[in-house]
């Protein structure tokens, strides 16, 4: 297969120094066991986070609310009774916006409970572009569960995001997935590419991960046509080229992935291991004791990312003398794709 891009790759988009991102997972229980979930109880806890303890939580980010981006997440998060006063209290704070991420059961009718003014978008996961193929990989009904919930959405006003977790299993498909959802009238579209966490590390004797050459073929060709068609693009770089800077997220950005146990990581590769940097509790945010994710960050090799070298390596590549052919970039660094 040849790496043929005749297609716009959209603009790199460095970290930015200004804004902060504030992933927050207030559970981690859900009602779907999909075959890539990057939860790992054994490692984020099975608790849901007490009301008064999310809005205290919430709280030690008052002074950097409005430069902050809030994703309310799980687990899936519509199953938290207090979802609703959580964003009511996130949008009360000013948070620049805020995004809450369904596997689209919609659960404790979330929609009658918010309003579009205080969420910017209701992001909806879906990994096929038909029934077959994403209950394959997300579970029995919830490719039409799903697709009904975004339907919801979009007549109740609000905006709504999809997001397709490219892997083996179905990066063949993702050209039919970006037709499919022209028609439900989704209006940013995030291409993810799987993480080997969680499910997906018990499970990657069947690997998961995309070649270099399958990444290039499919992804940016997808992505061009999805912005053609209206979307706002966003897709992960993964791969560098040689005449590209590698970056470490851990180090220039500012992002926090904070779990209901009260570990806080700033790296999603490193969510599997107890090497998060920082604890979070009523009381605020602290440094997590040495040895962590932090030790990690500036190692210098030739092969980019250390975690995804540490814990998901399959897609480097070694030329004869066993040098890698290609870096792989940090998964937080993105391209995105203006609609057209
Ligand atoms: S919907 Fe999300 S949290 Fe739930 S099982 Fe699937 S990947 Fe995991
Ligand atoms: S994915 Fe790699 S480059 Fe990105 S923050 Fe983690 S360790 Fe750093």
């Amino acid at each position: 297969m040849s790496t043929d891009i005749n297609c716009n790759p959209g603009k790199t988009v460095s970290f930015s120094h200004n804004s902060v991102n504030v992933f927050f997972h207030i559970l981690t229980d859900c009602n779907l066991s999909c075959t890539h979930c990057y939860i790992n109880p054994e490692q984020h806890g099975a608790n849901r986070l007490p009301l008064k303890t999310a809005i205290k939580w919430l709280d030690h980010f008052k002074n950097s609310a409005s430069k902050a981006n809030l994703v309310i997440l799980g687990g899936e998060p519509t199953m938290h009774k207090g979802l609703p006063e959580i964003i009511s209290h996130g949008k009360k704070m000013g948070f620049a916006s805020i995004t809450i991420d369904t596997n689209g059961y919609l659960f404790h009718d979330i929609l009658d409970k918010i309003s579009p003014a205080q969420v910017n978008f209701i992001s909806f996961s879906l990994d096929g572009p038909d029934a077959q193929s994403n209950d394959a990989i997300r579970g029995k009904g919830s490719f039409d569960k799903c697709v009904s919930g975004i339907k919801q959405a979009k007549s109740k006003g609000f905006s709504t995001s999809l997001i397709y977790t490219v892997s083996s299993a179905n990066i063949h498909r993702l050209d039919e997935m970006v037709s499919f959802i022209d028609t439900l009238g989704i209006q940013r579209f995030f291409i993810q590419v799987i993480g080997i966490r969680g499910k997906s590390a018990e499970e990657n004797e069947s690997n998961l991960q995309v070649t270099k050459e399958a990444w290039l073929n499919i992804v940016p060709k997808a992505a061009e046509k999805a912005a053609q068609n209206g979307m706002t693009v966003t897709f992960p770089k993964v791969f560098l080229e040689h005449d590209e800077t590698f970056e470490c997220a851990g180090i220039k950005a500012d992002n926090y992935f904070i779990f209901p146990n009260g570990r806080v990581y700033r790296c999603p590769l490193c969510e599997d291991y107890p090497i998060h940097s920082l604890e979070i509790s009523e009381e605020g945010l602290t440094k997590a004791p040495k040895i962590n994710e932090s030790d990690l960050f500036n190692l210098n090799i030739p092969e980019g990312c250390v975690m995804n070298r540490l814990v998901q390596p399959d897609n480097i590549v070694l030329d004869e003398n066993g040098n890698p052919k290609h870096k792989i970039a940090c998964c937080l660094l993105k391209q995105e794709i203006a609609p057209q």
